[in-house]
This record gives C-alpha cells, structure tokens and sequence, in this order.
C-alpha cells in the first residue's frame, strides 16, 4: 500500500473521545443535588406507568419528578457497578427477587434510593479520572444529557432551592444556603449573607447534604 494510504487510515482510525474528568465530576455534583432537589420538591408521588421524559407527558409534575429521580439513581448505581467491578472493588449489593420465564435469576440491588444514590456518590467522586479514561465520551454522555433535561425543566419552574444544609461562613451558619439554576447557570450561594461556595468546596458541602437527607427520616 502506498505511503499516502496507511497515513490516511491512520487518520481513519479515530482515537476515541474522552469526558473531561472535571465535566463528569461537575455533571455528578449536579445530578446529586437534582436528586435531592427533586426529593424535596415533590415528595409522595402517585405511581406511574411508563415514562417518556418530558414534564408535559406526565400525568402530575410529581410523576415526572419521581421517574426523573429514580433514572438518576438507577444511571449512578450502574456506574458504580461498573466501575467497582472493573477495580474488583466492593460492588452495591443485590438480592435475588427469583426467576424469569427463560429460567435466569433476576437481581435487584439491595438498598433503597437515598443509600444508593450516596454510595455511588461517595464511590465515583474521588473516581471520575478512572471513569474517564476506562469509558468513551458517548457512553458518559448520557449524565450530563440526563442532567440537563432536569435542569430545563426544574430551572423553569422552581429556579431556587433551598439545601438542608447551614452556610459555611463563620459569620452566618443559617439555613439559607439556596441552589439557583437556570439558563446556563447553576450555582449554590446563600440567600441570607451572599457567600458563594467555590467549586472546590461542592465535594464536601454534597457530601453534608446527602448525609442530611439519609439522616431524615425515612
Ligand atoms: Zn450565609
């Protein structure tokens, strides 16, 4: 084969595409706090059949939130799954719930929502450079798609948000630490003196306020 030709299938052969570990460890601050946002806004929701992800499709604002809550939780436990099983690290657990028609053992995991959507927190934060360089882009994609259809819908009705969390700044501490999104912005400042929490800090202001929400009770 000419020179000319292996340079061009060189070229051909595309490495695959990578998320920026900073973008997938962004997207799983937000989808954490979607998560908690969505508990905290429409709580008890009625059951609902089937889902096709826009809020207009569902029967009741708090169907849509539901559905949408519980894709964030099923999308981070199959990451940390993943992952965990990749590292042959301590995978969530599974019980068995019994057999299928084909006569194949049928898992679900263990622990409920709240448990779930910590542990896989707590397990992929510190790991998104692992993540990342395991998994291509398109594959990730589907957190920040996730994401951001949440924040379109939750930005345009309920812009602010409120964590069960105090302000961080010595001079303050009330509970009026507010999450504020919108088009093209999401940001955590609070309400009462204006602190604004750097990036740097999400990790652990997160961490507070998942352990917040596992802490109420259930
Ligand atoms: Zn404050």
């Amino acid at each position: 084969m000419p020179a000319s030709d292996a340079i061009q299938s060189d070229i051909g052969a595309e490495k695959p595409k990578r998320m920026s570990p900073k973008h997938l460890r962004r997207t799983l601050y937000w989808l954490a706090l979607d998560w908690v946002h969505l508990q905290a806004v429409f709580p008890n929701p009625p059951k609902t059949e089937g889902r096709t992800g826009k809020v207009q499709d569902y029967g009741h604002p708090a169907e849509w939130a539901s559905a949408k809550a519980a894709e964030i939780v099923d999308m981070m436990t199959c990451w940390h799954d993943y992952l965990a099983e990749e590292r042959s690290e301590r995978q969530p657990r599974r019980k068995r719930m019994g057999v299928n028609n084909d006569g194949d053992d049928v898992w679900a995991y263990a622990v409920n929502h709240k448990q779930r959507i910590v542990s896989a927190w707590k397990y992929l934060e510190p790991r998104c450079e692992m993540l990342v360089a395991l998994v291509d882009h398109d594959a990730l994609r589907e957190l920040p798609d996730l994401h951001y259809g949440i924040r379109r819908a939750l930005g345009a009705t309920t812009p602010k948000y409120t964590l069960p969390v105090p302000c961080p700044s010595n001079d303050c501490g009330l509970r009026t630490l507010v999450r504020v999104q919108g088009a093209g912005q999401d940001f955590i400042s609070c309400d009462a003196c204006g602190y604004t929490i750097k990036e740097v800090h999400y990790p652990f202001l997160i961490r507070l306020t998942l352990d917040a929400v596992l802490a109420e009770v259930a």
